[in-house]
This record gives C-alpha cells, structure tokens and sequence, in this order.
C-alpha cells in the first residue's frame, strides 16, 4: 500500500517523496489511517519504525483542514528530552513544508527569549519537553485552551524520567474534547494506568513484540576483564573498519574519560551526556552524523531519540542496569530495514545483567571471545585509563585501589545527581 492511499494530501505526499520514502512502514500503515478517522491511538512502538512520520503526517493534514482561530497552539507534541523534542520538531517541518502550519519547539538549556517572541508571533504545533512548557505557562506566555491534538512521545521513557506529574499538570490544562496519541517503545502497569486515565476507545497498534529488540540487529557479547575493554573497543574498531558507532557508557565521566582515550588511540570520538550544553551536544551530534568524528560516547538519556539513520555500529561499554535500556540502546541499530550489530563488552561483574537482559528478550546472546583480549586477566586495582595492554606481556599486579568504587554507577532510578532538562524531572543519576 503507498502513502497516496492512505488518504494523505497532495501537500503531505510531495514532502514524503522528497524524503525518499516509498512505502509506509508498518506503525504508519496503522496509525495514519486511524489517525485520519479521528481514534485516539495507543501504539507500541520503537525509535526507528518510523513512529515520528506515523504521528506527524495525519496530525498535519486535519490541522491543515480547519483554519487557526488565533495566536494559539492546537497541537502539543511531549517528548522527554531535547533531543527528542529538536528532532520531532524537524520532522513536523519537513513534512510540514508545503502547508502554512507554523510549528516551534520549546525545551530547556537555551534562553526564553526566542521561544516567547515566537509564542507571541503564533503557533499551530508546539513540540516540548514537559518542564520548559510548564514554565512558559506559568510565565503566562502559552495557554494551552485551544489544543485538539495531544501526542505523548516515547511515553514510556517521560514516566522513567519522572515526568508524570507534569504530564498530570498539562493534561489538566488541556480542553476535554481533542485527539489523543501515545507512544511507547515498552509497556507497563504506569503506562497503562496513564492511557487508561488518557485515551478513549483507542486503537491499539502494536508493531514490535513487546521488549524484544530489532531481529535486524545482530548481537554479540564480548567476554573481557574491565580494564581492557578501552583497549578491546580501539581494536574492534580499527579491525572492523568502523566508521560510525554509537557507544554507551553508564556514567557522565566515564564517556568523557572514553571520548578522550579514543582520541588519544587515534580515532575521533565525541561524548555527549546531560552536563553538555545544547550546543555541544548539538555540534557533536552533528559531527557524528557527518562523519567528521567516528565515535560518540554517550549516557542513555542523552543518546534517547537521536535520530542517526541505519546506524551500523553500537556497543555497550557497560551493560545498563535495567535491561530495557538495553532494548533501546540497540534500536539505534539495523534501522529502516538495514542491518546492524550491537556490541556488548562484557565483564566479569556484568554477566547477571547480561542474564537479567536475555531474561527480557526472550533469547540468547552469543559470547564471543577475542584473540588476544578475551584471555587476559584481570588485574585488580589496575588504572583504567592504562595504556593499551599487550598480550604476550603478562603486567604486573597493582595492589587494589578501587578502580571500581571510581567507576562504579549509581543505580538509575535512585540517588544521584540531577539531571534532564527540566529542574521538575525525578533525577536519574550519572546519566
Ligand atoms: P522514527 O522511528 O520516527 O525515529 O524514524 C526512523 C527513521 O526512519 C527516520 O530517520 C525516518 O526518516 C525514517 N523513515 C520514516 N518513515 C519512513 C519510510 N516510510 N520509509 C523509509 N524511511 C522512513
């Protein structure tokens, strides 16, 4: 079936096209039809399945059917980060391109100054992350009366990241009659609870079984002591000839610290994590997509929502703690149809997680040894930063200053530093 019989407009079909999508894919075979019928859809859907377009195009085309009554916003799109909400927010430009929709962004870490003189000028679409919005409402500078379409991005990922009160807060802000749609990558009992308090007679569309990872996506685990895991990653880059992988660690300092002794081996590498400014992470992330810089390091919350297309490459430095952010961090792989291979250094303290994750995607993952890495010992105490080790030298012993109680992470749902993009977010630390 093509997108033309789907139902959409001329408008929407040039802006398609212009994009090079030919087919719809499945979550948009679903949702635009239902959409278009006026459903409220609760969808389980991961990054990479083409959510954002299955969203974004029917929403565009009944907004551009009835004309705005004023300056207000008749759609509010919530994702939970910046980057999230920066990417979706292109999106509704570009397949908004041929229809005098105005759409912005609003999200945290950038001045207010631009986003208020661009509320006042007026606006159809507003994508957000929830603290900033709720701050513009409570300066006074947005009311959210004339909303017909509310959308809950990566729905599952809001509610880890503590959002849920001001998700409470703005639905309550929000007419009674309008269109609802929910997103989310997993499913649980809070996410039911919140499409059931949301959502009318929604349809259900489901294109992924639930927690089970792109079958795209081929998956490795490397055994390897803990200190030779920079070491391992330099080779398996080199060796493999990678040019773009998307590499995540547990903690803020350790994807700095891996960024930098990257370069050190002499293969560009940027990190990005929650303590960057948006700059930053923007100029990274651009890098990385252009080609200037190999290697990202990233935190979970930072990489969420990164659109990077049919990312080759993406490696757990260390496993996550909950197997769900395995499951995402391996959706960045094998996008759109093409395949790809998630790799997992594993050390010794990291097999119950691995366990724990295979418990959640139903399946095994092959270990696979390296020649030359996987049989090197550990040695307790020794300095992760260590130069490359080499194999036909056994090193010397170093008595146990704790490397890991450096290293070690908070575990993501409690304790820790703030983080986010809103100073309401339930922190996450180390992220
Ligand atoms: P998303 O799941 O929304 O993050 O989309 C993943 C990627 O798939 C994005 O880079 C889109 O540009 C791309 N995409 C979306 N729809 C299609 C389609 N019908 N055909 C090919 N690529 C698509």
């Amino acid at each position: 079936m093509s997108f033309a019989e789907l139902g959409l407009s001329a408008e929407l079909l040039r802006a398609v096209s212009a994009q090079g999508y030919t087919q719809p894919t499945p979550i948009q075979l679903q949702s635009i039809p239902a959409i278009l019928a006026r459903r409220d859809i609760l969808a389980g859907a991961q990054t990479g399945t083409g959510k954002t377009a299955a969203f974004t195009l029917p929403m565009l085309q009944l907004l551009s059917q009835s004309s705005a009554r004023g300056r207000l916003p008749r759609a509010l799109v919530l994702t939970p980060t910046r980057e999230l909400a920066a990417q979706v927010g292109e999106s509704v430009r570009i397949y908004g391109q041929h229809l005098s929709l105005r759409s912005m962004q609003i999200f945290g870490g950038v001045g207010m100054g631009p986003q208020v003189s661009q509320l006042r000028r007026g606006v159809d679409v507003v994508v957000a992350t929830p603290g900033r919005l709720l701050d513009h409402i409570g300066q006074g500078n947005l009311e959210l009366s004339e909303i017909e379409f509310l959308v809950l991005d990566e729905a599952d990922r809001m509610l880890d990241m503590g959002f849920i009160h001001d998700i409470r807060r703005v639905i309550k802000l929000l007419p009674k009659v309008r269109q609802n749609l929910l997103f989310s990558a997993t499913y649980s009992r809070e996410i039911e609870q919140l499409a059931t308090g949301l959502l009318q007679n929604p349809q259900r569309i489901e294109v992924a079984r639930r927690n089970t990872a792109a079958e795209s996506v081929e998956q490795l685990a490397h055994p390897i002591a803990r200190e030779h895991k920079r070491a391992l990653l330099s080779h398996l880059i080199r060796n493999g000839d990678w040019q773009q992988v998307l590499v995540f660690t547990r903690t803020k300092h350790g994807a700095n610290r891996l960024a930098e002794q990257l370069e050190r081996d002499g293969i560009t590498a940027a990190a990005i994590h929650g303590n960057k400014s948006q700059g930053a992470r923007t100029r990274a992330l651009a890098a990385f997509k252009s080609g200037t810089v190999r290697t990202l390091v990233a935190t979970d919350i930072a990489a969420r929502g990164l659109d990077i297309d049919r990312l080759p490459h993406v490696v757990n430095f260390e496993l996550p703690n909950v197997p769900e952010d395995y499951v995402h961090r391996i959706g960045r792989t094998g996008r759109a149809g093409s395949n790809g291979t998630a790799v997992s250094l594993v050390s010794a303290d990291e097999h119950g997680l691995l366990a724990g994750i295979e418990r959640v995607l139903g399946r095994s993952i092959e270990r696979q040894k390296i020649d030359g890495f996987s049989d090197l010992p550990a040695t307790p105490g020794a300095d992760p930063d260590a130069r490359r080790p080499r194999p036909q030298h056994s090193r010397p012993r170093t008595d146990a200053r704790t490397q890991h109680a450096r290293d070690k992470p908070t575990h993501p749902r409690t304790g820790g530093r703030k983080s986010g993009n809103s100073g309401r977010a339930r922190p996450r630390a180390n992220v």
